[in-house]
C-alpha cells in the first residue's frame, strides 16, 4: 500500500521556525510540539464544528477538541453569541459580576457541590484544592497515582503522565520528581501509588494515613491514555476518609464530558472536593474547584487558606462556560450520542487493525478513547505500566498516516482523544476509511 501524497505544510513550517526563535520549543504547551510523533505541528488558522483549518489551508477532522473543552464542537453558535454579547459589556472588571454567580449556581446545581471557586486553569484548580485540603486537615502529605496528571504545580509533577512521558528528555520511566526544577523536598510530600491497585493504596494508608491531607486522582485517566478504574479501586479510594484524609476527584478532563455530573455521577463517587477545567470554560481559560461547605469555607476571604486571581471569574470565560453547560443540559440525548459515536469508532478501529494484522487494544468510555498499539484484550490495560508497554513507534507511524489523510488525532500514544457533538456519521466513516488505510500501511499490505 502506498501512502497518499502529503499535504503542504509550508506555512506551518515557517511559523514553527519563527516560533522556535522566540518561544521554548516553538509552543506554549509541550504536547503541541509533536515531539513523540515527529513532523511539524500544524498551526491552526480557524476551527468550526468538528474541523480545524491550518494556515496552509488543510482541513483537519479534529479529535483533540483543544484537549477536551470543545465538547460541542468548535465555534458553536450558542457559545459564540454568548461571548459576543459579553464582549459588548467589557472584558474584565476585577470585581464580581453576575456571570460568576450564574455559572456557580449552574455548577453547584448540576454537580451537587455546595460551593465552587473559579480559577483560570486546571492546574490552578488542583493546586488550590490541595492547599485547601492541607489547610483543612493540618496535614502535609498528599497521595497521587502513577501516570495521573493534575497540571504542573510543583508537588504534582511526580510520576505525572502523558506530556511528561513524551515531551521531556529522559523522563520515561524515571522516578519522582518528573520535572527539573521541582525540589526534592516538595516531591517528598507527594506519595505515589499505582492506579487500579487497591491493595497498594490500602497498605500506604495503613502506614501513612494519619499524615495524609488528601488523595487526588483522575476518576477516568486520560493522561496515560484512557484507563478505566475498577470498582475495587474506587472502593479503596473512598476508604481514605476513614483516615481523616480528603478525597479529591480531578474532573478537569472528565467533568461534563462523561456525563452532566462527570465521572462522579457516572461512577457514583462521593468526593470531598472536585476540580474542573476545560469544558467548564467552554474553550476559554477557566478552572474551578468545589465541594462541601465546611471545607470550602476554609477558602479566603471566608477562611484562612489564601487563593486569588486577577482574571478569575472573567466575564467572557463565564459566558462561554455557561453557554456550554446550558447546551449540554438542554440536550438530554447528547451523552448517548457521543458514547454511540465513540463506541462505533472503537469497534471500527479494532476491526481495521485486526484485518491488517496490527495489534491494538482499545480503552473507551463515553467520548474518550485510546487505541494502544499492543497485543492485549480490549479493556485490559488498567495501569500506567500496562499502557507503557505500547509500541510508540507504531503509534507514531499510524498517527502520521492519519494526519496525512486529514485526521487530527492526539499526537501521543498516552493521550485520550475527544469526540464532540459535531462529529456525525460522515466523520465516523471518513475516520474509519482513513484508519483502514493507515493500519494496512502498518501491516505492510
Ligand atoms: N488535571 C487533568 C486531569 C488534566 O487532564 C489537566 C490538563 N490536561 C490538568 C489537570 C491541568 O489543566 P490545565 O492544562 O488547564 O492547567
Amino acid at each position: 500500500m502506498t501512502t497518499q501524497s502529503l499535504p503542504s505544510t509550508t506555512r506551518s513550517e515557517a511559523l514553527f521556525a519563527r516560533a522556535k526563535a522566540v518561544t521554548p520549543g516553538g509552543v506554549n504547551s509541550p504536547v503541541r510540539a509533536f515531539k513523540s510523533v515527529g513532523g511539524t505541528p500544524r498551526f491552526i488558522r480557524e476551527a468550526h464544528g468538528a474541523y480545524l483549518t491550518d494556515v496552509d489551508g488543510n482541513r483537519l477532522l479534529d479529535y483533540i477538541g483543544s484537549w477536551g473543552p470543545m465538547i460541542l464542537g468548535h465555534d458553536h453558535p450558542a457559545v459564540r453569541e454568548a461571548v459576543a454579547a459579553a464582549l459588548t459589556r467589557g472584558t474584565s472588571f476585577g470585581a464580581p459580576s453576575d456571570g460568576e454567580v450564574r455559572l456557580a449556581e449552574t455548577v453547584t446545581r448540576l454537580t451537587g457541590v455546595d460551593r465552587v471557586r473559579f480559577v483560570n486553569s486546571g492546574t490552578e484548580a488542583t493546586m488550590s484544592a490541595l492547599r485547601l485540603a492541607r489547610g483543612f486537615t493540618g496535614r502535609k502529605y498528599i497521595v497521587k497515582f502513577r501516570g495521573n496528571y493534575h497540571g504542573h504545580a510543583d508537588g504534582l509533577l511526580v510520576e505525572a503522565g502523558s506530556g511528561l512521558l513524551t515531551n521531556t528528555e529522559g523522563t520515561l520511566g524515571q522516578a519522582a520528581p518528573s520535572s527539573a526544577g521541582v525540589p526534592e523536598e516538595y516531591a517528598r510530600l507527594t506519595l505515589v501509588s499505582e492506579y487500579n491497585a487497591p491493595a497498594a493504596l490500602d497498605a500506604l494508608l495503613a502506614e501513612r494515613g494519619h499524615e495524609i491531607a488528601a488523595v487526588i486522582f483522575e476518576p477516568v485517566v486520560g493522561n496515560a491514555g484512557v484507563l478505566i478504574p475498577t470498582p475495587e479501586f474506587l472502593a479503596a479510594l473512598h476508604r481514605v476518609r476513614d483516615r481523616g484524609a480528603l478525597l479529591i476527584v480531578d474532573e478537569v478532563m472528565t467533568g461534563f464530558r462523561l456525563s452532566l455530573r462527570g465521572a462522579t455521577g457516572l461512577l457514583g463517587l462521593t468526593p470531598d472536593l472536585t476540580c474542573w477545567g476545560k469544558i467548564i470554560g467552554g474553550g476559554l481559560p477557566v478552572g474551578a474547584y468545589g465541594g462541601r461547605a465546611d471545607v470550602m469555607d476554609f477558602v479566603s476571604p471566608q477562611g484562612p487558606v489564601y487563593q486569588a486571581g486577577t482574571l478569575s471569574g472573567n466575564p467572557l470565560a463565564m459566558a462561554a462556560g455557561l453557554a456550554t453547560l446550558e447546551v449540554l443540559e438542554g440536550d438530554p440525548g447528547i451523552y448517548t450520542r457521543l458514547e454511540a459515536y465513540t463506541a462505533e469508532l472503537a469497534a471500527g478501529l479494532k476491526a481495521a487493525a485486526q484485518r491488517a494484522g496490527v495489534p491494538l487494544s482499545v480503552n473507551q468510555i463515553g467520548s474518550m478513547l485510546t487505541a494502544f498499539h499492543q497485543e492485549a484484550p480490549d479493556g485490559s490495560i488498567r495501569t500506567y505500566t500496562d499502557a507503557a508497554r505500547s509500541d510508540t513507534g507504531a503509534f507514531a507511524a499510524w498517527f502520521q498516516q492519519m494526519l496525512g489523510q486529514g485526521i487530527y488525532w492526539a499526537p501521543s500514544q498516552f493521550e485520550s482523544i475527544f469526540v464532540s457533538a459535531a462529529h456525525t456519521g460522515a466523520e465516523l466513516n471518513a475516520t474509519l476509511d482513513a484508519a483502514h488505510t493507515a493500519y494496512a500501511y502498518l501491516g505492510g499490505n
